[in-house]
């Protein structure tokens, strides 16, 4: 995506995936200060490390506890953002057809993931956000963690509890932010309760077709995977790196036969 993107722009630069133990993050991190960085992009379990590193955490950043790019200034310095609570919102209105305004939502999970999620919802102005988790304890702090954030409410729960049930039968829009579907198979959200109008997102993007969006589209429900989020997500981090704005066409173009090839698992 982002080479795609780099080509387009006529930037000399690529994107080099570092997989990296532990140990060698801090020195990492501290070599992207040199001049021929523009940034580094983060993913897990390195999100909130990376935060730690950084000279500067923008107040969103901060706030969600994990930081997914990193921009490089001009001066060297190394300023952690965090660009997966705005690549959610973008794929979500798109998958929704209406803003996250006045919504009521459920999310399934209390991750890192979630904590974007949860953080985007609400400062957008959803009316309720009802987490269920695995773990309720998980559940019941993500709440508890941004309920100042916006004007709506948010309450936290296992996923099984009576809770998350009633909120599905009233939600706009329901939210897999767990690994299950990926990593794994596992229980999610039961989309029978869902009304007629709801969306589904599954920020899983790989496999494409997750067993909660096979459920959600034999219902008949707007349901969407997790690929409009990394894309936008990259397209906002892109921007942050260059200053060039427009290359998720571009990025999209480069991904999707890359994200079509994924099997699901076993
Ligand atoms: P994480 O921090 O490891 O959190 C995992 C979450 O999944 C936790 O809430 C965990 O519950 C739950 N979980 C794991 N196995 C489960 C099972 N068998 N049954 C029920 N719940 C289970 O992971 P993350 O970083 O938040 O990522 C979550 C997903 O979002 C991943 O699939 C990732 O690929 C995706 N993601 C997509 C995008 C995108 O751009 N589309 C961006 C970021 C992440 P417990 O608390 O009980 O362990």
């Amino acid at each position: 995506m982002h080479d795609a993107a780099f080509e387009t722009a006529g930037i000399d630069a690529r994107y080099e995936l570092l997989e990296l133990e532990p140990e060698a993050v801090e020195d990492a991190v501290a070599a992207a200060r040199g001049p021929d960085w523009l940034g580094l992009g983060v993913t897990a379990p390195y999100k909130r490390v990376v935060a730690a590193l950084c000279d500067e955490i923008e107040p969103d950043a901060a706030a969600i506890g994990a930081v997914n790019n990193v921009v490089r200034t001009a001066d060297g310095r190394l300023i952690g953002i965090n660009t997966d609570a705005p690549g959610f919102r973008a794929g979500v209105e798109l998958a929704m057809g209406r803003p996250l305004a006045g919504a009521e939502v459920v999310v399934a999970g209390a991750g890192g993931a979630a904590h974007a999620v949860v953080f985007a919802c609400l400062a957008a102005g959803a009316r309720r956000v009802t987490i269920g988790n695995r773990t309720a304890a998980a559940a019941a702090a993500l709440a508890g963690r941004f309920a100042l954030i916006g004007p709506g409410t948010a309450s936290g729960v296992g996923l099984d509890d009576p809770v998350v049930r009633s909120a599905l039968a009233s939600a706009d829009l329901a939210v897999n932010a767990t690994t299950v579907g990926m990593v794994d198979l596992g229980a999610t959200i039961p989309v029978d309760l869902l009304p007629d109008d709801a969306t589904v997102f599954d920020l899983v993007y790989v496999p494409p077709e997750t067993p909660l969006l096979s459920t959600a589209r034999a219902r008949g429900l707007r349901a969407a995977n997790g690929s409009e989020m990394l894309i936008a997500q990259a397209a906002i981090a892109f921007e942050r790196w260059t200053g060039i704005s427009g290359m998720a066409d571009v990025m999209r173009n480069a991904v999707a036969p890359l994200l079509a090839d994924i099997e699901a698992p076993a």
